[in-house]
């Protein structure tokens, strides 16, 4: 399927939670914040209907994002039932890291065939206070069983606030690259103010080439993260969201004052 300004739409993004174990800084104020009723969160069969009827429409890309989908209880099946459908090439998840040393396997063995890991420092103290809490030897336990698993090739997200060439995202960058990790640089965005710029190393943020649809944990189609256009698939249906989503895909993005990184999935 073909937006207005001809783009290909063959990327879908699923949001399967807006939960998460972390508290980033840049994404989740640290008192957290009001989560959605468990009514609101879709089913793993109301995602998996999504996801054939997006596949019959031309996505061939699913990627499994939050809050952090490694909380969301069963994921390992939903990623078993999603990789059963035929049509799609790309398989992939985003995580913090804290919980994979314990999944990866499980999803490699479900289906899942790549994945992004989210890492901004190697400072340990540093790494505990922007999340709260976390520790970052689990995220390198992780990123160690996703290796051993097979979730090749690895990514690692790294967050910067103006620069990749600020101390923390040159030390990821040399850690990747003696690990053989291939990294991006995501630049803080503020979905309000409607600043963001492209991905470094990747194709977030390039408005021109954008191929993305996105299904939120309450089952809103957006066709992007920067504008608040959405859809829902329990009001309207999935085929009818999707191709309203589509159709009203803007040529770039703008600001979203509904959304959040926590429940759009960045
Ligand atoms: S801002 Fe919107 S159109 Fe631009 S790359 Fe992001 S999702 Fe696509």
């Amino acid at each position: 399927m073909y937006d207005r300004f001809n783009r290909r739409i063959s990327y879908l993004r699923i949001s399967v939670t807006d939960r998460c174990n972390l508290r980033c800084s840049y994404c989740m104020p640290s008192e957290g914040v009001k989560l959605m009723n468990h009514s609101d969160i879709l089913s793993y069969e109301e995602i998996v209907d999504v996801v054939y009827e997006a596949v019959a429409l031309g996505i061939s890309k699913v990627r499994i994002t939050g809050g952090e989908p490694l909380v969301r209880k069963g994921i390992v099946s939903l990623i078993e039932q999603i990789a059963l459908v035929s049509g799609i090439e790309d398989l992939a998840l985003t995580t913090n890291g804290i919980l994979l040393a314990d999944f990866a396997e499980p999803l490699a063995a479900a289906g899942l065939q790549r994945i992004n890991i989210s890492l901004d420092t190697l400072d340990r103290k540093k790494f505990r206070a922007t999340t709260c809490g976390g520790e970052l030897r689990k995220v390198f336990d992780g990123i160690e069983a996703a290796k051993r698993a097979g979730l090749t090739p690895i990514k690692i997200n790294c967050v910067v606030r103006n620069s990749s060439d600020e101390p923390d995202a040159i030390a990821v960058r040399d850690f990747c690259s003696s690990n053989g990790l291939e990294v991006r640089f995501i630049h803080e965005m503020s979905l309000s103010d409607g600043r963001f710029t492209i991905v470094e190393n990747g194709h977030g943020g390039d408005c021109n080439r954008c191929n993305k649809l996105r299904l939120t944990a309450n089952g809103m189609i957006r066709p992007c993260l920067f504008s608040d256009i959405q859809y829902s698939i329990r009001e309207l249906g999935v085929r009818n969201a999707i191709n309203k989503a589509v159709g009203m895909k803007p040529e770039k993005g703008s600001v979203s004052v509904t959304g959040n990184f926590y429940n759009i999935g960045g």
